[in-house]
């Protein structure tokens, strides 16, 4: 297929994907769905091998956030069963980290609800980056706690963060749709925020909030020219109890599809399958690992994912291999900018969103709009299912143990 030649092509050369191929992508049939994955896997080997980052989260802080984004089970007004409780103490955190480390995570997520840190959060949390580090020497440690506010950034770098997440979730078109107490600009800035202080901007976005494919193609180009490091794709999960709970549009085709979509547009980031793919990718989700190098490994912040032991299983059975600590995860160009406090997108390419061909693919409808419109068309058609809530597990136990939530 023309198409899918020409994004392996630009894939390999870092060269951003016209629009009309990010739509097309999404657009494909089900019959030409084995074609996409290997296509956008050939890009993912190229830049990542077989190497599958595992990545464990620990939520420092549960529940009774006052924001109100509406696909968050710790939403203001949540009336999901999740646990809630506020935040744990840096002995508490090292020790729920280590599990996931047993199990061969190598960065550990630190998140915590809320609009955004104290200063005495950020004290807190650069305790336990302590904590953590005096015991893992070569763990990394991302920080997830929201908004930032000036200088925060750099005593989280200064504490021995590594890395920074905070994602944009969706287009900017439709941020306020889905969250009203704060803005998509607040995001990008706080991103930013964080690569001025040389911490690994890690950023992504949720699929399966009734966004157009427009919106999603929109939110992967925005993510490309702000250029963080890591990119999670999350799956949205309806929880009971918040406004998105009847939300059930995915597929596990059209997961895949958009996986492939955000690998051919971030080709030599690392892209990470974050939460949903359970729910959503079902018995396909080894096939997403030909398209992701990353996943967290166990469960989520308020939600079960399998068992630990299953995705190691998942990995050694489709061939791939649990990337071990000793090995840098970014191609050397990003590793090296990133060491250099630069931009990960190197020279020689089309970063950030400029000069690319808008020639539309070959078996593409002749305009950008007639695109949207096959896109659109294959969306309906994959059809939201049953509302499949008996998927949906709040989590009651750390992940690959039968030790209670971050403990
Ligand atoms: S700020 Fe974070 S914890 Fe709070 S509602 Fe939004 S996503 Fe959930």
């Amino acid at each position: 297929m023309d198409l899918l030649n020409t994004l392996v092509d630009k894939g390999l050369r870092r060269e951003l994907p016209t629009r009309g191929e990010a739509l097309a992508v999404l657009a494909t049939s089900d019959d030409e769905l084995l074609d996409v994955v290997a296509a956008a896997g050939k890009v993912r080997r190229h830049w990542f091998g077989r190497r599958v980052k595992l990545n464990y989260l620990v939520n420092l802080k549960s529940g009774l956030c006052p924001e109100d984004c509406s696909y968050c089970s710790q939403r203001l007004g949540s009336k999901a069963e999740i646990l809630k409780y506020t935040w744990l103490k840096p002995d508490q955190a090292a020790a729920a980290a280590q599990a996931g480390l047993a199990g061969g995570a190598k960065r550990v997520c630190l998140v915590a609800s809320g609009r955004g840190p104290t200063d005495r959060d950020v004290d807190r949390v650069s305790e336990t980056i302590a904590a953590i580090k005096e015991q893992h020497e070569g763990v990394e440690v991302c920080a997830c706690l929201g908004l930032l506010s000036d200088g925060q950034a750099d005593r989280l770098r200064e504490a021995g963060a590594d890395a920074y997440n905070h994602n944009l979730n969706t287009s900017e078109a439709t941020y306020a749709d889905i969250t009203t107490t704060h803005t998509y600009a607040d995001r990008v800035s706080t991103v930013q925020q964080a690569q001025a202080a040389g911490l690994s901007a890690c950023s992504g976005l949720i699929a399966g909030m009734g966004e157009s494919d427009a919106d999603l193609v929109d939110v992967v180009f925005s993510l490309r020219e702000l250029d963080p490091d890591s990119v999670p794709v999350n799956f949205l999960i309806p929880f009971e109890g918040t406004p998105l709970a009847k939300e059930w549009h995915l597929t596990p085709q059209r997961v895949l599809r958009i996986l492939a979509m955000v690998r051919f547009v971030c080709p030599d980031v690392e892209v990470r399958l974050a939460a949903g793919r359970e729910v959503h990718l079902r018995s396909l989700q080894p096939l997403a690992l030909h398209l992701a190098n990353s996943i967290f490994l166990g469960d989520y912040l308020t939600s079960e994912g399998q068992a630990g032991k299953a995705d190691l299983d998942m990995i050694a059975d489709a061939g791939f291999e649990v990337e071990g600590s000793g090995t840098t995860t970014l191609p050397e160009h990003r590793a090296d900018a990133l060491a250099a406090g630069g931009c990960g997108s190197g020279g020689g390419c089309a970063p950030c969103g400029d000069s690319a061909s808008e020639e539309p693919p070959a078996r593409l409808a002749a305009t950008g709009d007639e695109a949207v419109a096959v896109a659109a068309e294959a969306a309906g058609a994959a059809g939201a299912g049953d509302a499949r809530t008996d998927l949906v597990a709040v989590r009651r136990r750390g992940a690959g143990t039968d030790l209670p939530p971050n403990a």
